[in-house]
């Protein structure tokens, strides 16, 4: 069985489509050495042998070595030179590489091969002893660490003590009798450590390598890794024995990384850094600063770029940049070394980059050529464009913030953006201090409806408890403000007005600074830059809408919400909650009144009062979605969330009705439920108070004819929440276009209207054909048909959801990715009854999963027609919906 493949001498065994076998480091060397690019030499050990020296018990399969040997006989006559030789001897590298880049893996170890004899022959057949020497102790502390385990810092250490007693600054300043010195101390290390000799017999050393890079597939640090990425068990991971090529050899000599873009703007420029007289690791292991590559990329005088050093290399360089850019159609990470001037390459991957430039590099690709739309939009991910829509933390500043001990506590991130402001513990003082014109974080326990109009007067909102789903974190990611939920270290004193973490105590008033994206809490400013919506994400964005089939519009209560939403490329309105227009601070003793009203008659007048008022909200919405639909719900939540609840509530409200405040009292008692979520609200309250339908009906019919009068297009759609039963439906739908033709006749203008339903209760999905003889279009309210089909509550499952997912019981949280084989069934089921009945009837998904890319591949698979997120998901939700096309 082949178990060893050769790349050099411009031809190799494998190729970049291998990752699985030859891991993603091999692979690509061989790539490249197929390309003509200068690679030295090299063998890959496959990952099948990994798989089976685990299965063997951790012993080398058959057969293995001596084709490991014969492939290090091509290397030799390649390099024309000989392993373990004392006079021209042939050096290699020992590289693990698995299928996908893991750190946490073993580190390389270079120069294997050395021993007290052929570091002679390495010094007189380069002509170069520092050099030699250098190279021996480098080999020494490495294998020293990573293949027998000795700490890093005992190297160090000794390596420290000579630099001081000769006065050396820098390693480079270090003689070659110092090293040799140090080397002498090295071996006696590794025998006082181990007991043993460090091995001098290079075939000894580099089985002991093979084995330790196999070993490393299982230490602490790559399970971890695994484990948090997904990735499985059984890839193992691959060998690379690499022929060495020295950037140590003196000032002609160098090593270096780059990348054939700007990883962070995604400008097409090449960016990297570079070390004169260095090897491998010198550059990523900070030991000297590393200059720049590039002219354009010098920010001092005192800076060389190797493009000025190395002139010659640097043209070389630009042609791989070129070749490999072509070649693999993406941007590179690349790693080089110079050794006397002579250019090799040592690597190459898909470079790493920020949301940024995964946006310009895409779209600039299709420009070039040199990749297709569908292909740009592939590459974006759509979770990270969240970052080019909010402030971000500036980077510099925050080291500085974390320096001072200023990063004071960390929550989930649950939404992102970075804004700083002034604490406040509660809704009315954050509108206050906010209509002074400061900025404020609302600091909460957890918030509830009752504190919307603080949220939305707060630059951001903090809060000690609850999940990514608790209101806090929904509510705000609706609004686009920046949220941290359940921040469990920060002890909040509302009556003191402050909160603690540890022994610091921020007061109201004092400023701090929160991170949505990351969770981190900051005491005090930290600097913020703005969100960057570049003309290549529009472009994008523009190429997603010419593939997607299913619209996306969205959730949007307020005209405000509704215009961020359009601008960000919504198609209409997909959830209008009129709930939040109760809770609006002039109006809740007019909803008081409504609720707690005795007779149809006292209703009735409330309800006349909030005519006019809920009228101007839809007229605000229809002007701000002018020529789109506006998909508006009836009053949804139990009446009992609107209740009085203070003394001073129940005076006012006394007051206002003109009935004794135990009256009132007694009133709400008997509205309060044991299970509210499940009690009277929904369609119910039509069934029960039609007075309360009709008027909504009224005042988002008369708004739009009040619209179209005034040239706006209108195409209102009303939906009716809750609905378990078709004769509910029936009802209310009767009564809808009832008042309909009332106010058509009163006003004399007719605007086209639809009824449709909400399919939130497991119940309604599974008589859809029914429902779908009365409703015109369904929308499934994924959150709380979640909830109902799991019997699941939203707001208490965080409790207990960790640990859930945690043993593998539940795969992920229902509440942010669809669950596809139950709550998913349940929408299949309904879209599929619903057509039978209505052919073609317009399906829409206006919960949080809306917005989420993995449940917008779900939705595209069963027909879904339109989706729905907040504002400022409208763009991932595009790009993703274009995504699940292609
Ligand atoms: P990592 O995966 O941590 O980047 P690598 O195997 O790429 O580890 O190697 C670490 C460093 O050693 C890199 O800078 C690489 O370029 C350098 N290196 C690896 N093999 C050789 C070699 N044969 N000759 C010179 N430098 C090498
Ligand atoms: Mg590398
Ligand atoms: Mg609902």
């Amino acid at each position: 069985k082949k178990m060893v493949y050769y790349f050099g001498g411009g031809k190799a065994e494998g190729r970049a489509d291998m990752k699985l076998l030859l891991g993603g480091k091999g692979a690509n060397l061989a790539e490249m050495t197929n390309l003509g690019l200068p690679v030295p030499p090299g063998i890959t050990i496959t990952t099948e042998v990994c798989r089976e020296y685990y299965a063997l018990g951790k012993q080398f399969p058959e057969g293995m070595w001596e084709q490991v040997l014969e492939g290090l006989k091509k290397i030799e006559d390649e390099m024309g030179k000989k392993f373990g030789d004392k006079e021209n001897p042939l050096l290699v590298s020992v590289r693990s590489g698995a299928p996908v880049s893991m750190p946490g893996m073993m580190d390389t170890i270079l120069n294997l091969g050395l021993n007290d004899e052929t570091v002679e022959g390495l010094a007189k057949s380069t002509g170069n002893e520092r050099f030699a020497w250098d190279s021996y102790r480098r080999f020494i502390q490495m294998f020293g660490n990573v293949v027998m385990g000795i700490p890093h810092d005992k190297f160090e250490h000794i390596l420290e003590e000579k630099k001081r007693e000769v006065g050396a600054k820098q390693d480079v300043d270090l003689t070659a009798e110092d090293l040799k010195d140090i080397v002498e101390k090295y071996k006696e290390l590794v025998k006082k450590e181990t007991g043993k000799d460090f091995p001098q017999d290079p075939y000894e050393q580099l089985r002991m390598a093979i084995r330790a890079v196999f070993d490393s597939w299982n230490n602490p640090r790559a399970i971890k890794y695994r484990e948090i990425h997904n990735i499985p068990e059984d890839y193992g991971t691959a060998v690379n024995i690499v022929a060495m090529v020295f950037g140590n050899m003196g000032d002609t000599s160098g090593t270096g990384v780059a990348f054939t873009r700007n990883p962070s703007t995604g400008e097409n420029e090449f960016y990297g850094e570079y070390l004169k007289n260095a090897q491998g690791e010198d550059v990523v292991a900070g030991i000297r600063t590393p200059q720049p590559l590039t002219k354009s990329q010098k920010t001092s005088e005192g800076q060389t770029s190797l493009e000025e050093e190395f002139p010659e290399v640097y043209k070389q360089l630009l042609e791989v940049r070129e070749i490999l850019e072509k070649h693999y159609r993406d941007m590179q990470d690349i790693e080089f070394t110079i050794e006397n001037g002579r250019l090799w390459m040592l690597q190459t991957r898909a470079g790493k980059r920020t949301a940024r430039a995964a946006v310009k590099i895409a779209v600039d690709m299709v420009k070039e050529g040199l990749i297709t739309k569908e292909e740009a939009i592939m590459r974006v991910d759509p979770l990270l464009i969240n970052q080019l829509l909010h402030p971000m933390i500036d980077e510099e500043d925050r080291k500085r913030a974390i320096a001072e001990g200023r990063l004071i506590a960390k929550g989930l991130p649950a939404a992102p953006g970075a804004v700083s402001g002034k604490v406040v513990f509660n809704a009315d003082d954050a509108v206050e201090l906010a209509e002074k014109g400061e900025k404020v974080i609302l600091v909460r326990h957890e918030t509830s409806p009752e504190d919307i109009h603080g949220m939305h007067a707060a630059e951001g909102i903090l809060t000690a408890r609850g999940g990514m789903t608790s209101h806090a974190a929904v509510v705000a990611r609706g609004m686009g403000k920046t949220c941290i939920a359940g921040a469990e270290s920060i002890q909040i004193d509302y009556d003191k007005k402050e909160f603690r973490v540890g022994d610091v105590v921020v007061k109201e008033g004092e400023v701090i600074t929160i991170d949505g994206s990351t969770g981190e809490i900051f005491h005090g400013e930290v600097k913020t830059i703005p969100a960057h919506i570049s003309g290549e994400f529009e472009e994008l964005m523009k190429w997603a809408d010419e593939i997607r089939d299913m619209q996306v519009r969205v959730n949007a209560d307020t005209p405000e919400d509704a215009r961020q939403g359009r601008e960000f490329g919504a198609e209409g309105i997909g959830l209008c909650r009129t709930e939040h227009m109760f809770f609006k601070e002039e109006r809740i003793p007019v909803v008081r009144e409504m609720i707690l009203a005795k007779t149809p008659e006292e209703r009735k007048r409330a309800l006349e009062k909030l005519l006019p008022m809920q009228r101007a909200d839809f007229i605000a919405i229809f002007e701000a979605m002018n020529g789109l639909p506006v998909n508006i719900r009836l009053l949804d939540p139990p009446l009992h969330e609107f209740l009085p609840r203070t003394e001073e509530e129940f005076e006012r409200t006394a007051k206002e009705m003109g009935l004794p405040v135990e009256e009132v009292k007694k009133r709400a008692e008997e509205l309060q439920e044991v299970n509210p979520m499940l009690g009277l609200r929904g369609s119910r309250l039509g069934i029960v108070y039609p007075e309360i339908y009709e008027m909504q009906v009224r005042a988002i019919l008369e708004a739009a004819c009040h619209c179209k009068k005034n040239g706006i297009e209108v195409f209102p759609e009303i939906m009716l929440p809750l609905i378990a039963d078709d004769k509910e439906l029936a009802e209310l739908k009767k009564l809808i276009d009832k008042v309909a033709a009332e106010v058509f006749l009163e006003t004399g203008v007719e605007v086209p209207y639809q009824v449709g339903t909400m399919v939130e209760i497991p119940r309604a999905a599974l008589i859809a054909d029914k429902l779908a003889r009365y409703a015109e279009y369904f929308s499934f309210g994924t959150n709380d048909l979640t909830q109902m089909a799991f019997g699941l509550s939203r707001d208490d499952a965080g409790k207990f959801i960790g640990e859930y997912i945690e043993r593998g019981i539940l795969e992920g949280d229902p509440f942010v990715h669809i669950d596809e084989s139950g709550v998913g069934e349940l929408i299949r089921i309904a879209i599929e009854k619903g057509n039978k009945v209505r052919e073609g009837i317009k399906t829409g998904i206006c919960g949080e999963h809306g917005g989420d890319p993995r449940s917008i591949d779900f939705f595209q698979k069963v027909g879904v027609k339109y989706i729905s997120p907040s504002p400022f998901r409208v763009p991932i939700a595009r790009l993703a919906a274009a995504q699940a096309k292609i």
